[in-house]
């Protein structure tokens, strides 16, 4: 049995908003939290510690949840240096951007990726992602290897031939060995969930053989959904019941679904939602890109489960509670109404509801896994004065990833003092680095060459 101890932590916050603990400390057995409490409370538990962490100049609270994002993608962005005009929209954005970076990832390219973002994740406090990404089998690899706790969630499609794709059959059943060889593997922590790209990009058969594979293996089902303002217009063009109406009929929602982004809900579609138990995955860094905006307050109100997405690697949780606090206070008046520390609230327990997690993470409870970060506020001076009614708002506004001192996941310290404990920093990167400059390479060539970039099926929002 391994054992750690947090002791001295200036504060810990164990749940939200309030329920802030001063020069506490937390006993880890394994992966579980065993006590939180008092230092002096947990003080004969010292001697049976093989690590302990003096935390006096630091703030502990929850790892972060990522209910979204892309994690082996951090090559796109590179794209982004050749935009000959600003992206225009969602369709503007897979077009120029998005798909051809997915198109080209090659099997050997796949572990890499996927490890750097996880590195940028590990160090600026996230311990749980959503990841969604091609090569289901060497993503799990990667997931088992990067320490955090994961659902990855392989992307599927039926509009567009991925790298090497045999087709959405077979795409399908690679998925499905997948989740037979990783789903619950290194103890748990890392998992499966079935992931349509989107409602318009697949065919409807395809979308309910989807949903049966989740529901064969008791696992998650999710798709983006309601992402941008052009795309509903469109789907309402081809299915005049909308596009929420529409993954209803087909029995797509429930309590294991999650939507990613849902900006443009209106009143009964939001009541989907809440009738079903599905959640939505909020991302303002990339909606508010497109433009985007999910109406927060009110998705609350009518009984939705919002969690907080990043949507893209290179982007954290910190930066990613700000965005949605600061979007919605310059929203029209009647769509404000985020009580100041909701985003952190989304980051942590919400984001556990929606990956399904609600009962194992997300709060700092005895029973419950040990994802835990801890704050170092010698760094970060932001994060004064420290008075626990506040800290719940001063984290969501003022922290940021790079004052992240330690990252614990399922009892594993990953990170101390800034230094990662497993992974090899440098290593990471230049793999990483080369894949990026073999795929910009690849780009220039065929852009020079005229040779389509997006290797095409079928049309988008098929009747
Ligand atoms: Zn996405």
């Amino acid at each position: 049995m391994k054992t750690m101890l947090i002791k001295n932590a200036r504060f810990i916050v164990q749940s939200l908003p309030f329920n802030i603990l001063e020069n506490g400390a937390i006993y880890i057995e394994d992966s579980h939290i065993q006590a939180v409490g008092p230092t002096a409370d947990l003080a004969h538990y010292e001697p049976m510690a093989d690590v302990v962490i003096d935390a006096s100049d630091k703030l502990v609270m929850p790892g972060l949840v990522d209910a979204h994002n892309h994690v082996g993608e951090c090559h796109m962005f590179t794209l982004f240096g050749f935009l000959a005009s600003p992206l225009t929209g969602i369709g503007d954005a897979l077009d120029r951007v998005v798909w051809p970076a997915w198109c080209w990832i090659p099997e050997e390219a796949a572990y890499d990726l996927e490890m750097l973002g996880f590195m940028h994740l590990l160090k600026s406090g996230t311990t749980t992602v959503q990841d969604c990404f091609m090569w289901p089998d060497e993503a799990g690899r990667a997931a088992v290897d990067s320490g955090l706790r994961v659902e990855n969630s392989p992307t599927l499609v039926t509009s567009l031939r991925l790298k090497d794709s045999k087709g959405p059959e077979d795409d399908l059943a690679r998925t499905e060995a997948a989740i037979q060889k990783w789903h619950g593997a290194a103890n748990g922590r890392v998992t499966y969930r079935v992931h349509a790209s989107a409602t318009y990009n697949c065919h409807e058969w395809f979308l309910k053989e989807c949903a049966a594979l989740a529901n064969r293996y008791d696992v998650g089902f999710a798709t983006h959904l309601a992402e941008s303002v052009d795309e509903s217009k469109r789907a309402r063009s081809v299915w005049p019941e909308g596009e929420v109406r529409r993954a209803y009929d087909l029995g797509l929602m429930g309590p294991k679904s999650l939507f990613f982004h849902s900006c443009v809900l209106n009143d009964e579609e939001m009541a989907l939602y809440a009738e079903t138990g599905s959640s939505a995955a909020h991302c303002p860094p990339t909606n508010s890109m497109l433009g985007n905006v999910a109406y927060v307050p009110k998705m609350m109100a009518m009984g939705v489960n919002v969690g907080l997405g990043t949507d893209m690697p290179t982007h954290d949780m910190f930066k990613a509670m700000l965005s949605v606090s600061q979007q919605h206070a310059i929203m029209p008046r009647e769509m404000r109404g985020l009580m100041p520390w909701t985003p952190l609230e989304m980051a942590t327990v919400n984001g556990a509801r929606a990956l399904n997690l609600q009962d194992e993470i997300g709060t700092l409870e005895p029973g419950k896994k040990a994802d835990i970060i801890t704050i170092d506020l010698s760094r970060n001076t932001r994060l004064f004065p420290l008075i626990p009614q506040v800290l719940s708002t001063f984290i969501t506004v003022n922290g940021t990833g790079a004052d992240v001192a330690d990252v614990i996941v399922d009892g594993d310290l990953l990170m101390r003092d800034q230094q990662l404990v497993h992974l090899d920093e440098q290593a990471i990167m230049a793999r990483a680095q080369g894949w990026a400059d073999e795929f910009l390479a690849y780009y220039m060539d065929m852009v020079e060459r005229g040779e389509p970039l997006i290797p095409y099926i079928h049309d988008e929002f098929q009747p």
